[in-house]
């Protein structure tokens, strides 16, 4: 079965038990149907084990250093593609205008320059078009994603990577922040997210990752069962930091990875109704 229709599947299942998902779904598959038009690609950064393993000792991700080997020729018609996705809302005439005008030159500047970290490009770029900076965001992650996830399986392959060394709040491939956690049957263990990478790494169930604090005292655990799954948020007191959180036999495929976070936004509102945020505030002060 296509990508496709099974994601359709499991949202015609959500649907059926509650209609306010029509509207979500609707976006997300639109969203993975661009994405699934363009065929795959094989990249490969083809660093040795030593190179690797001595870049994750350092706490150093996969890709850091290695972003001007990143092949973009893919995430530029990714890029294109969404520029028309109906995820984009008001903004959807502005961005369908900048991707008649932009260049291929220029989308693969402004997505290096996302790599790198560097904003100047970026807000140079949402400046020229006239696109809000926050849906640009999106757009330019949701581009990457199928491209920085060929380097994720060619990470995952070489099997250098020692989850119980790592254990950091940031992804060992791209070095994003998790966007939300698997429980998948470790007592001791979470498996965060990468959404921008599909990265898989582990993370303690009792600590907050977003400051290190370990007093179970500070940290609560609200339970959400639903009947399509069940949920969790776990939150620290010390820095009001979230992390969000769905039980999971197998870990998800980056577009059915997609879906979770789609189909548990309302658990980010919730977590913010309470105060809570997905950075934490010592996060954002850095
Ligand atoms: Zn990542
Ligand atoms: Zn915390």
């Amino acid at each position: 079965m296509s990508t496709v229709r099974a994601i359709k599947n499991v949202w015609n299942r959500y649907i059926d038990k509650n209609k306010d998902y029509k509207n979500v779904s609707k976006v997300h598959i639109d969203l993975v149907e661009r994405l699934e038009k363009i065929e795959p690609l094989v990249a490969r950064l083809e660093l040795s084990k030593e190179e690797i393993a001595s870049k994750l000792q350092q706490g150093i991700p996969y890709l850091e250093g290695e972003e001007d080997k990143v092949e973009l020729q893919f995430a530029i018609m990714h890029f294109r593609e969404l520029s028309n996705w109906t995820g984009l809302g008001d903004s959807r005439s502005i961005f369908k205008k900048m991707g008649k005008k932009a260049t291929d030159a220029e989308i693969q500047q402004l997505q290096r320059a996302w790599l790198l970290g560097d904003s100047t490009v970026i807000d140079q770029f949402a400046g020229q078009y006239n696109l809000p900076l926050d849906v640009l965001f999106v757009v330019i992650r949701y581009s990457l994603l199928p491209t920085l996830n060929q380097y994720t399986k060619e990470f995952e392959e070489t099997k250098v990577f020692n989850e119980e060394e790592w254990m950091k709040d940031y992804c060992p491939v791209c070095g994003d922040q998790h966007g939300l956690a698997e429980y998948r049957g470790s007592e001791r263990l979470r498996h965060f997210r990468c959404l921008s990478c599909a990265g898989d790494w582990t993370y303690w169930r009792i600590a907050c990752p977003h400051c290190e604090n370990k007093d179970h005292n500070q940290l609560s655990t609200l339970l959400i069962q639903e009947e399509k799954g069940s949920f969790q948020i776990d939150a620290c007191d010390a820095c009001h930091g979230y992390v969000k959180g769905i039980n999971k036999l197998d870990p998800s495929s980056p577009m059915f990875l997609l879906l979770d976070d789609f189909a548990t936004f309302h658990l980010d509102l919730l977590a913010k109704e309470k105060g809570y945020h997905r950075q934490g505030s010592q996060t954002t002060l850095q």
